[in-house]
């Protein structure tokens, strides 16, 4: 298929990118050197929560458009994504994030807090299985007549050939890709585990704490976090980060401790200093960046993803 656009990267960013960039009637080409199912994506939790991304009032523009987005496609049953209950609590005093409005959230009764918290607040927001969620994209993306295929790119000018528009969304492949230094991988690893009979999420929010804990319950599995460790790119599993990972939740929450592990994943997050949006104009070939959404990849895809259709938009409308 000749290309009005191609998309490098097969993760959330750049699959949502391509289904709005298809429906919004162009003909779409992912490339990427990797399928979703063995992205950074498919290896998140995933909640819908603002986490480790910049700058904070764009932030919270593409978050609150993503949360719309993915509380309408949680009414579909092949999507993957559910409105569950939980709560974030924290062993110190601190206030509600300033989102929490968005998804329902109030302060904890001393009842509903576990043993060492001292502080939490409950919500409902999008639990998003994304394997399910990248596939059901691929197979939106599809339905527009889009298509991914299987190939890597060195430097973005190779692109130069492909097509007229090229969104590049390669997480922390742009740092080369790109040639950014700025980009730095913060690896995350996570256990899922049979579900034990858990339906409420549990997150621990307090501020400055040293490791992550959090307990997401899908359907029939339990996603287990987790860690965050900036300059790690290491992609395997490391067993005692998984055995640290199932003795802090179980501490919380002690149906975990006998739950049948299942499966280890391993993502880096792409941090960067700012999320860059931004578009480059080569003669009459048009680049746009959509990387670097750190912890918040899901979290942001439809916010940014409709922003850089709007971009490319506005580009062809003013020049045709
Ligand atoms: C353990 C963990 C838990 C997380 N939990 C959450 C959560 O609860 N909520 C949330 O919102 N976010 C969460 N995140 C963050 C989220 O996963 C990322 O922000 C998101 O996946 C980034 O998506 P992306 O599409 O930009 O990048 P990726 O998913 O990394 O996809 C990049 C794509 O680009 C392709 N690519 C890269 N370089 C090249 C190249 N040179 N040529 C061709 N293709 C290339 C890759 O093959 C891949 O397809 C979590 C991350 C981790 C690791």
């Amino acid at each position: 298929m000749s290309a009005d656009a191609v998309v490098i990267g097969a993760g959330v960013s750049g699959l949502t990118t391509a289904v709005c960039l298809a429906e919004a009637g162009m003909r779409v080409r992912v490339d990427t050197d990797r399928f979703p199912g063995a992205t950074t994506s498919a290896a998140a939790g995933a909640m819908w929560d603002p986490y480790l991304a910049e700058p904070s009032e764009a932030v919270e523009r593409w978050s609150r458009t993503t949360l719309s987005e993915l509380v309408a496609l949680s009414v579909g049953e092949d999507t993957g994504i559910r409105i569950v209950e939980g709560t974030q609590e924290s062993r110190i005093p601190c206030a509600m994030p300033g989102w929490s409005g968005l998804v329902g959230g109030r302060p904890c009764t001393p009842e509903e807090l576990r043993r060492g918290f001292v502080a939490g607040w409950h919500y409902r927001a999008p639990l998003v299985d994304m394997p399910r969620y990248l596939h059901y994209l691929a197979r939106r993306l599809a339905k527009e007549g889009g298509s991914i295929r299987r190939h890597r790119y060195d430097t973005v000018e190779e692109t130069r050939r492909e097509a007229p528009v090229v969104v590049n969304c390669s997480g922390t492949g742009a740092r080369a890709l790109a040639d950014d230094p700025s980009v730095e991988a913060v690896r995350g690893q996570l256990v899922v585990v049979e579900n034990p009979g858990i339906e409420s999420f549990f997150c621990d929010g307090t501020p400055g704490a040293d490791e992550l804990t959090y307990i997401y319950p899908h359907a029939r599995t339990v996603v287990l976090g987790g860690t965050s460790d900036r300059g790690n790119w290491s992609l395997s599993p490391d067993e005692e980060e998984a055995r640290r990972i199932i003795a802090r939740c179980a501490a919380v929450e002690p149906l975990i401790s006998g739950a049948r592990i299942l499966e280890q994943r391993v993502g880096l997050r792409p941090a960067r200093t700012r999320i860059r949006l931004t578009e480059e104009h080569h003669g009459d070939r048009l680049l746009v960046h959509n990387y670097g959404h750190g912890g918040a990849g899901l979290t942001l895809s439809w916010g940014c993803a409709r922003e850089v259709a709007e971009r490319i938009r506005r580009v062809i409308a003013a020049t045709t």
